[in-house]
């Protein structure tokens, strides 16, 4: 099964993903991942990657499509994958459908864990993290035995920068436009599956394994 999650930031995307690849034993691949690999295997394409990245450049698209393809034709890939974080523009998306078509193959499913934006913004601005031991809470989803105290030793909890009020939603508003021609793109080839995200994590499992457990039959 060939499939591509999409979410925005605090969706719960990680959580499904680990899920996903521990029931249907297919590699989670993000883009970053992807990178980190070629590199440290020294491929062409890894160094090409790489010589962009240190002069702090974007890695071209050609080069990106490469490292993917390199990617994707690895053994652990033979039933399947799941990709994150790639593709992020319709160009790659594209790309995308020329390499798995010379694969002989496609992309099953786009799973989209949608979440209103207006609990994103809850979850991720809940956040708070212990200066002294590196904890994380979440004022609502996870708290400290003690308000803005940290269980192991006391110390004031802190906000951090990332996850203000204000950066989390310009954050989102990036993502959204980022996000949003791919869903159409990926609707119109009829590959979109939305779910919602906005419940418990078990439950938005069980519809995404529902969903799967057709192509596995
Ligand atoms: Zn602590």
């Amino acid at each position: 099964m060939n499939l591509i999650l999409m979410g925005l930031p605090g969706a719960g995307k990680g959580t499904q993903a680990e899920k996903i690849v521990e029931k249907y034993d297919i590699p989670h691949i993000s883009t970053g991942d992807m990178f980190r690999l070629a590199i440290k295997e020294q491929t062409t394409l890894g160094k090409e990657a790489k010589s962009y990245m240190d002069k702090g450049e974007l890695v071209p698209d050609e080069v990106t499509i490469g490292i993917v393809r390199e990617r994707l034709s690895k053994p652990d890939c033979e039933k399947g994958f799941l990709l994150d974080g790639f593709p992020r523009t319709i160009a790659q998306a594209e790309a995308l459908e020329n390499l798995l078509s010379d694969m002989e193959t496609s992309v099953n499913y786009v799973l989209h864990i949608d979440v209103p934006q207006d609990k994103l913004i809850e979850r991720l601005t809940g956040r708070r993290v212990c200066p002294e031991c590196g904890a994380t809470y979440h004022v609502v989803f996870n708290p400290p035995k003690v308000e803005g105290k940290c269980d192991n030793e006391g110390a004031e909890l802190i906000q951090r920068e990332d996850d203000q009020p204000e950066t989390v939603k310009k954050r989102l508003e990036v993502n959204v436009e980022q996000a949003q021609p791919l869903l159409d793109f990926y609707q119109e080839k009829g590959y979109l599956v939305t779910f919602d995200g906005d419940r418990n994590i078990d439950r938005v499992f069980e519809d995404i394994d529902k969903k799967l457990g057709g192509l596995v039959r």
